[in-house]
């Protein structure tokens, strides 16, 4: 049976997008490739104790260019959840692989 890690999940204007603290290793490669530059570091602690990252919800274009650099999988963007209803709190998933 694989590990459940809780997510941080932000609601932004096209969808949501999820951070897995528990998960992130605090390279900043998210940072590095947002186009929109509104992802930045978070008070939280990730995997190896450095600092895990929080977006800015208001300019995220929900393009997923972070979740598909994160080496992690620490991070996930979810546009269809817009039209569907977005839930906030109480997410889990497990690992991939
Ligand atoms: S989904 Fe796109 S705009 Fe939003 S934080 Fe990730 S890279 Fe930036
Ligand atoms: S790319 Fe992934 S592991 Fe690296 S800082 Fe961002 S969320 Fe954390």
């Amino acid at each position: 049976m694989g590990r459940l890690f809780t997510a941080k999940v932000y609601r932004v204007p096209r969808g949501r997008w999820v951070i897995f603290p528990e998960l992130c290793k605090g390279c900043g490669l998210c940072i590095e490739t947002c186009p929109e530059d509104v992802l930045h570091w978070s008070k939280d602690l990730g995997a190896y104790g450095t600092p895990t990252v929080e977006v800015n919800g208001a300019g995220c274009i929900a393009c997923r260019t972070c979740a598909d650099h994160c080496p992690d999988c620490a991070i996930d963007v979810d546009r269809a959840t817009a039209r569907a209803g977005i839930r906030t709190q109480g997410t889990d998933r497990a690992p991939r692989g």
